[in-house]
C-alpha cells in the first residue's frame, strides 16, 4: 500500500471538511493503524531499529529473567508466553530459545494488529497464536508478558492551556496542510487541580490506551498468576509539554506532514503507567533504565562470551552492547517497568 497514506490523508481532509477538526487522538491512532498496517517498519532498510533488531543479546536475556521468574514462582506447567507487539518476530525467537535452555518452552500468544507483521513474526515464531487485542487472550494459567516499543505506539490525547481555559489539542486542515490547533469545547473539567494553573500554551499529554493496555496487564497477572516487561521510551516522572514525534526512514519529520506514512510516538508516562498497574493490586517491581536492567542481567558477561566464540565479531558484538545500555543511546531513554502477580518473586534488575 505504497499510497496509503494519500488516501489516509484524503480521508482525513473530507472529515475535517465535513464536521470541523479532528482529535489529535484520532489522528494519531488511524495514522499508526494504516502505518503498521501495511509494511514492516522496522529495520536498516526502514524507518527505525528496535533493541531486539540490534542484538540478539536483548531477547535472550529478556528470555533469562522471565525463565528465572517462572523457576522461582515452581515451574507453573500450564505458562504461556504473551507478546504485545511483536514486531519481526525477533525478540520473542531469542527469548524463546533462551527460556528452552532452562527447560522452558511455553506457548506462544501474539497480540499483534498488522497483517504485514503477522506475515513476518508466522516465519519466525510458527507455533504463535494471534490475537487483535489483549482481550481474547486466554483467561487462566499464568502468563510471562513482554512488549517492547508497544506504548509508544497509541495515541495520545493532548489538552492545551489557552487564554479561554484548557481545551483539547485538534488536528486541523488549513491552506493544504494539516496542522494542529486548539479546539473550542471547554476542557477544564479533565484537568487535575493540582496542575490547573499553568500558564498560557502549556500542554498536558496522557495516553489513555497506555493506561488501559497496563492495567488490563496487571488485572490478569494478579487473577492468572504471571509476570511481565514493559519497554519503551519514556519518563518516570510527571512531566508536562508535547513528547509527539514521527520517524521516516531514521530521520524526524513533521509529524503533520504524512499521516499513515511515518511511525508516530509519544514518550511513555511511567510514573501513570504505575500507577494503573498498582490500581490492580500487582506488584510493581520498579520502573529502571535500560542500562541498569540489562547489566544487572549480565549483558558484559554474555557479550564477553559471544565474542570468545566468534572474535572476527567482537568489535560488532560490543558495538550492540553499548548500543543497547550507553548513556547517550538506549541506556538510559528507555525503561523498563516490571510487573508481577502478588504471590510471585521479585524480579533481578529492579
Ligand atoms: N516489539 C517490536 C516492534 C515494535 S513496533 C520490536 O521491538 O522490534 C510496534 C509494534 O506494535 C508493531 O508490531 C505494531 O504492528 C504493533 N502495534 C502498534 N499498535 C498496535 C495496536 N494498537 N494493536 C496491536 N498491535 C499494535
Amino acid at each position: 500500500m505504497e499510497h496509503g497514506g494519500e488516501q489516509l490523508a484524503a480521508v482525513f481532509q473530507r472529515l475535517i471538511a465535513r464536521y470541523g477538526p479532528i482529535t489529535l487522538q484520532h489522528y494519531m491512532g488511524e495514522s499508526n493503524a494504516r502505518y503498521y498496517a501495511g509494511k514492516d517498519p522496522l529495520g536498516s532498510a526502514g524507518d527505525f531499529i528496535t533493541a531486539p533488531e540490534v542484538s540478539q543479546m536483548f531477547g535472550e536475556l529478556i528470555g533469562l529473567w522471565l525463565a528465572d521468574m517462572w523457576m522461582r514462582a515452581g515451574r507453573p506447567e500450564d505458562v504461556r508466553y504473551v507478546e504485545l507487539g511483536p514486531g519481526r518476530g525477533t525478540l520473542a525467537r531469542d527469548a524463546l530459545r533462551a527460556m528452552k535452555r532452562s527447560g522452558l518452552a511455553p506457548a506462544v500468544h501474539f497480540v499483534e494488529g498488522s497483517a504485514a507483521l503477522r506475515r513476518i513474526q508466522l516465519a519466525a515464531v510458527p507455533q504463535a497464536e494471534w490475537h487483535h487485542d489483549l482481550s481474547d487472550l486466554p483467561t487462566d494459567g499464568p502468563m510471562l508478558l513482554v512488549g517492547n516499543e508497544f506504548l509508544d505506539a497509541l495515541p495520545v490525547r493532548q489538552l492545551v492551556k489557552t487564554p479561554e481555559g484548557w481545551r483539547e489539542r485538534m488536528v486541523d486542515f488549513q491552506e493544504g496542510r494539516f496542522v494542529p490547533v486548539a479546539g473550542d469545547k471547554p476542557m477544564d473539567a479533565a484537568v487535575p487541580e493540582t496542575i490547573n494553573e499553568q500558564a498560557d500554551g502549556a500542554l498536558i499529554e496522557t495516553c489513555p490506551g497506555a493506561a488501559a493496555v497496563v492495567g488490563e496487564v496487571a488485572r490478569r497477572l494478579v487473577s492468572q498468576g504471571g509476570a511481565a516487561l514493559l519497554i519503551d521510551y519514556g519518563y518516570d516522572r510527571p512531566q508536562t509539554g508535547s513528547t509527539l514525534q514521527a520517524l521516516k526512514a531514521h530521520t524526524k519529520v513533521d509529524p503533520f506532514a504524512l499521516p499513515g506514512e511515518a511511525d508516530l510516538t509519544c514518550l511513555v508516562d511511567f510514573s501513570a503507567a504505575g500507577e494503573a498497574a498498582s490500581a490492580q493490586g500487582v506488584r510493581h517491581l520498579g520502573t529502571v533504565a535500560q542500562g541498569h536492567f540489562l547489566r544487572a542481567l549480565g549483558i558484559e558477561m554474555r557479550a564477553d562470551k559471544l565474542a570468545a566464540a566468534a572474535p572476527e565479531h567482537a568489535s560488532a558484538i560490543h558495538a550492540a552492547m553499548h548500543r543497547l545500555i550507553g548513556k547517550k543511546q538506549m541506556g538510559t531513554l528507555f525503561k523498563v517497568m516490571g510487573l508481577a502477580a502478588p504471590d510471585w518473586p521479585h524480579g533481578a534488575g529492579f
